[in-house]
């Protein structure tokens, strides 16, 4: 029987499908081995929905127990097909699912692509959950024949990839009696794929540990000859597992290529009986930053796959990938029911202490490894310290900080609570959104003279824990905010001596600026930070530090901005010298007074006041130096 013509419909993909399809098909060709994996992939998931949804509806598996997923070759046909007997789609699920793309990720992974160098676009194909369509990598014509569990109709969807799709029935005696059968038409270019001993090779190597056993049948009518038993890798033990048997079911699960940075396999027994099987990447997920800040470990139940929605760890540690098994927990637990388990909220506790437990360790004997771990995910681990008080010491143990003594390596807070100076009664810190110009900033001057260390902090969120941390009895105090209470500290070298008193006329001077910059300044006082530069801006004591206020500001967040403190350098030379001019020149001396405060905000990364009396006063100021008059 054939296909009944009158039935057929045919339809456009999507907009955004065949971007993607032009997109993966001229652009990423370099490793496409991948598609076998996504297709396996694909197939396993099916049969692990088929396996929840038989828990409620035993009938769906009854007559078809043994989940597979089989690969046919066709050598002659030249045609190569993934069988599996899993939940298979309806009509109306092949259209969805296969026509148009529901994941928000697709627009970051089309621009990230096009501009992926070389091999780099493979990669990104099945972190972007597209998996499906690297099917046309290496078929000219692709035919997905399916029947959704317990159906009795099997529709078939085809297409050559170029913009347009069919949709019939099929033909019912010849169609899979349950599950989805992907047949791919090869390219001339992609014959190797037939070859057995090459698939064998990539499916052992990409997809051996996928929960589901795969078999592979070499010629059509010949028996199918089993390749991965489909035994669930973390329930075995750990001493029968290899390094690369972990790193294979890594990239499996994640759809990454790259070696885990940590791996974490446990088996937790006693009240609570579960397994974990967790994997530090040693790189950044595409979706790091998303705003949903989704978690991807699995939830099994009895190496039932229950949801990847579980949300087993904080959001902080979303960068974590694996899964959960749980022995305890009732297989025909909805996912709304897992949240308010109590089980289920012990395996969250366990399996984030013995996680923030390993990252310890690892922080403690192997710097370098964790110094990469720390540069892809510190920024997220961060957040814990607003979000998850109960465990801010053990997140403060993991901190690692750029500061002004730590050079090329990264300084933990123990190690700078170890080199306080003598007098010094808070933990220092700067916070911007650059690093090179934090390393520049003036207000680091005086702290510098006096070896006092600065932690540096770059990063987004750090505004937002800084403030309210304290570590080893020591509050965390900004070096731009409030007096700098470096007085009691000496200063290292002899030629940076102790500030003499400030001097009178450099005190009339300080009035005086304060006097002509008015509402502009909360107050202008001599400083202690600065040794090299002539001014700074600070904030006053209370309220936000400068740069939290600058990140409340550009939200929307903040009605009115606090006016800062202008300090001032009494050693300067420049001041000096200002101080000493006569009084009858007050219109320069009101000019070098805005020019002072513009300079501040320029040194803070801000615009000067108003740029047209910017450029006027500096344009006068330049004027006099080079002996003309200009008003
Ligand atoms: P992803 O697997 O990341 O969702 P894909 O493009 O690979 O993205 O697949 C799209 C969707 O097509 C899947 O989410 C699934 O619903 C459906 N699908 C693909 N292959 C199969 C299959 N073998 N059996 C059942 N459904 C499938």
């Amino acid at each position: 029987m054939t296909i009944d013509e009158t039935q057929q419909e045919s339809r456009a993909f999507e907009a955004d499908v065949a971007k993607l399809l032009n997109l993966i098909v001229h652009s990423v060709y370099s490793d496409r081995d991948v598609f076998i994996r996504e297709l396996i992939s694909n197939a396993a998931d099916a049969c692990e929905k088929l396996r929840y949804e038989a828990i409620a509806n035993p009938a769906l598996l009854d007559a078809d127990p043994a989940l597979r997923i089989t690969i046919l070759i066709d050598p002659d046909g030249k045609r190569l097909t993934v069988e599996d007997n899993g939940i298979g789609m309806s009509h109306d699920e092949l259209i969805e699912a296969l026509g148009t793309i529901a994941h928000s990720g697709t627009r970051a992974f089309m621009e990230r692509i096009e501009a992926a160098q070389g091999g780099e676009g493979a990669t990104l194909i099945g972190q972007f959950g597209v998996g499906f369509y690297s099917a046309f990598m290496v078929a000219q014509q692709v035919d997905v024949v399916s029947r959704r569990a317990g159906a009795d109709d099997a529709w078939q969807w085809s297409s050559d990839g170029k913009g347009k799709f069919s949709v019939s029935p099929a033909p019912v005696e010849s169609a899979p009696g349950r599950g989805t059968r992907v047949i791919l038409h090869l390219m001339e270019d992609a014959a190797s794929y037939l070859d057995r001993f090459t698939l064998e090779r990539i499916v052992k190597a990409q997809s051996g540990h996928v929960p589901v056993p795969i078999a592979i049948v070499d010629k059509p009518g010949a028996e199918p000859s089993e390749v991965a038993d489909g035994a669930a890798l973390w329930a075995k033990p750990k001493s029968d597992i290899s390094a690369e048997d972990y790193t294979d079911f890594y990239r499996s699960i994640t759809g990454q290529f790259d070696e885990p940075a940590l791996t974490i396999h446990f088996r937790a027994e006693g009240r609570h009986e579960y397994t974990a099987l967790a994997y530090i990447p040693s790189s950044r997920p595409f979706d790091l930053y998303d705003p949903d800040r989704k978690g991807r470990i699995k939830l099994y139940v009895k190496r039932v796959f229950i949801t990847d929605d579980a949300e087993i760890l904080p959001r902080y540690l979303r960068f974590v990938r694996g899964l959960v098994d749980s022995a305890d927990l009732p297989l025909n637990v909805s996912r709304e029911m897992i949240q308010e388990s109590p089980i289920f909220a012990a395996i969250r506790r366990g399996v984030t202490s013995r996680v923030l437990g390993d990252l310890e360790k690892a922080a403690e004997n192997d710097a370098e490894s964790y110094a990469k771990i720390w540069t892809n995910f510190g920024a997220v681990l961060k957040e814990g310290l607003y979000e998850d008080y109960e465990r801010r010491d053990a997140l403060y143990g993991l901190l690692r900080f750029k500061t002004t003594a730590s050079g090329e390596s990264w300084r933990s807070l123990k190690d700078y609570v170890a080199s306080l100076k003598e007098n010094q009664t808070a933990i220092y810190y700067l916070v911007g959104d650059d690093m090179a110009r934090l390393e520049v900033s003036p207000h680091l001057e005086g702290f510098r003279a006096r070896g006092v260390e600065v932690l540096l902090l770059a990063d987004p969120v750090d505004s937002f824990w800084v403030a309210a941390a304290e570590f080893g009895g020591k509050p965390f105090k900004s070096v731009t905010q409030g007096a700098a209470d470096l007085a009691l500290i000496p200063v290292l070298d002899d030629k940076a001596a102790p500030a003499p008193e400030t001097s009178e006329a450099v005190n009339n001077l300080i009035a005086f600026v304060k006097e002509t910059l008015g509402e502009a300044v909360a107050d202008v006082r001599p400083s202690d930070r600065l040794t090299d530069s002539a001014v700074c801006l600070v904030a006053s004591e209370l309220g936000p530090d400068r740069q939290l206020e600058k990140l409340l500001a550009s939200a929307g967040r903040l009605k009115t901005a606090a006016k800062p403190v202008l300090e001032i350098n009494p050693r300067h030379d420049m001041i000096v010298a200002l101080a000493a001019l006569n009084d009858d020149d007050s219109g320069f001396k009101q000019d070098a007074a805005h020019l002072l405060f513009d300079e501040a905000r320029l040194l803070d990364g801000d615009r000067p006041t108003d740029a047209k009396l910017f450029s006027d006063r500096l344009a006068r100021v330049l004027m006099r130096s080079l002996g003309g008059n200009k008003d």
